[in-house]
């Protein structure tokens, strides 16, 4: 008997709802199964923006990916008419030796991307609802901006129904194994046979894939919307960048402009400071004041205006792997049926439509023409990390 599905894939959040799309686009039989509802809160894919960014200061290796994920946001605005991106342009502010600085300049000096090196008197005269200190600087890059993260997952899995995709919510998958050529998967509601299995569990990796070897931490963070000072019309995406700034002490705050809301608030958070390693069923989402307070605080050195009114606060879950790379590859003991993504370590959404373009590559045909090197989870086996 032929399995019921060529691909089943788990967890339909950024990169999951992204891989059901690609697979369906080709043409498979697809089966995606979520724990919670389409578009929810309770993982790593919501709060109404996303930073992306070219000039990639982690690594220039992710830059090829960065510019093939512009074009398929395109396409996903295109096909589905949802408002996806705004490419305000962005600045990453700190003295010239911070990561956020030289590492950005190395992405765009390696790609040749269009970017300019601002002191801070220009990024003040550019932008003056910022005011870096004398000795820091501002590379801008155009191209960088703002994604909205439901909207994509909303846009993708619309495609993936549209194509035939059969999307089952609030279906956990409680347990799978290796059956004939492929997978066999089990939920509380029935069983699944499928030739390849794809999983996307995003906070839930250490659960869901304990078995491939990486260390991932869940870790809290939370995202804060101010009401500025003066108003909000200095703050608008016409206005204001996104920007990362980090301080002398390596601390990284990133924010966004004002955006359409009931609010009308402006986000911003800690990069990675203030981590609180937790877990899906135990993280505490209440926000505190004393973490409103550090917020504000940290903010106010960089944009005096913005922390005016406190709004609300959400919290959110980085899955952060021991080196911060993704991971992005065959599964170690099942490499023939089982694809695995999980490890964004809070920054992979930009990265979402082309991580399910190389899932459906590596599902579909067992490789693919994308860089993927840096994501293979046996440099963790191998002790390079
Ligand atoms: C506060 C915050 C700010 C961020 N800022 C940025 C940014 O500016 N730029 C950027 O590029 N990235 C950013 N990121 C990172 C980015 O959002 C994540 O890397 C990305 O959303 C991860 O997607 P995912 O698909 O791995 O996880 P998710 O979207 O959480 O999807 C995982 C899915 O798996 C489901 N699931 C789990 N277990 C099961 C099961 N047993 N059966 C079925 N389904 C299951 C979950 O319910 C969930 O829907 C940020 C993250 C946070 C938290």
């Amino acid at each position: 008997m032929s399995p019921t599905y060529d691909v089943i894939v788990i967890g339909l959040g950024g990169m999951g709802s992204a891989a059901a799309h690609h697979l369906s686009a080709r043409g498979a039989r697809v089966l995606g199964l979520e724990k919670f509802g389409p578009v929810h809160d309770r993982g790593s894919s919501h709060g109404g923006s996303r930073i992306t960014r070219q000039s990639y200061f982690e690594d220039p290796a992710y830059v090829p990916l960065l510019l093939r994920a512009y074009e398929l946001y395109e396409d996903l605005e295109r096909a589905t008419g949802r408002e996806i991106a705004t490419l305000c342009g962005g600045v990453m502010i700190g003295r010239p030796g911070t990561r956020a600085v030289s590492g950005s300049l190395r992405s765009a000096r390696e790609w040749d991307l269009p970017h300019e090196m601002l002191d801070a008197a220009e990024v003040r005269r550019r932008f003056p609802t910022l005011t870096p200190a004398a000795d820091e600087v501002g590379l801008y890059e155009a191209k960088a901006g703002l994604l909205r993260p439901e909207n994509t997952v909303a846009a993708h899995l619309q495609l993936a129904t549209g194509q035939g995709a059969d999307l089952h919510f609030d279906e956990p998958m409680t347990g799978w194994e290796p059956y004939r050529d492929g997978v066999r998967v089990h939920t509380a509601k029935g069983t699944y046979t499928a030739g390849r299995l794809v999983i996307c569990p995003g906070a839930w990796a250490p659960r869901l894939l304990a078995d491939i070897g990486v260390d991932c931490v869940i870790e809290r963070q939370v995202m804060y919307w101010f009401q500025p000072d003066g108003g909000i019309e200095p703050f608008r995406p016409e206005r204001h960048p996104v920007y990362i700034w980090e301080d002398a002490a390596g601390v990284q705050v990133y924010g966004f402009p004002a955006l359409d809301g009931p609010e009308g608030g402006a986000k911003v958070a800690f990069f990675r400071k203030g981590a609180t390693p937790t877990s899906p069923e135990t993280i505490d989402r209440t926000v505190h004041d004393d973490e409103v307070r550090a917020m504000a605080e940290q903010v106010s050195g960089l944009l005096p205006d913005l922390p005016g009114h406190f709004l609300k606060a959400a919290t959110c879950m980085y899955t952060t792997t021991p080196d911060e790379h993704f991971v992005i590859a065959p599964h170690p003991a099942h490499p023939d049926s089982v694809t695995v993504a999980c490890g964004f370590s809070g920054h992979g959404f930009k990265f979402v439509p082309v991580v399910g373009e190389i899932l459906a590559d590596l599902a579909l045909t067992g490789a693919t023409a994308h860089p993927i090197g840096l994501f293979d989870p046996a440099r963790f086996a191998a002790g390079t990390v």
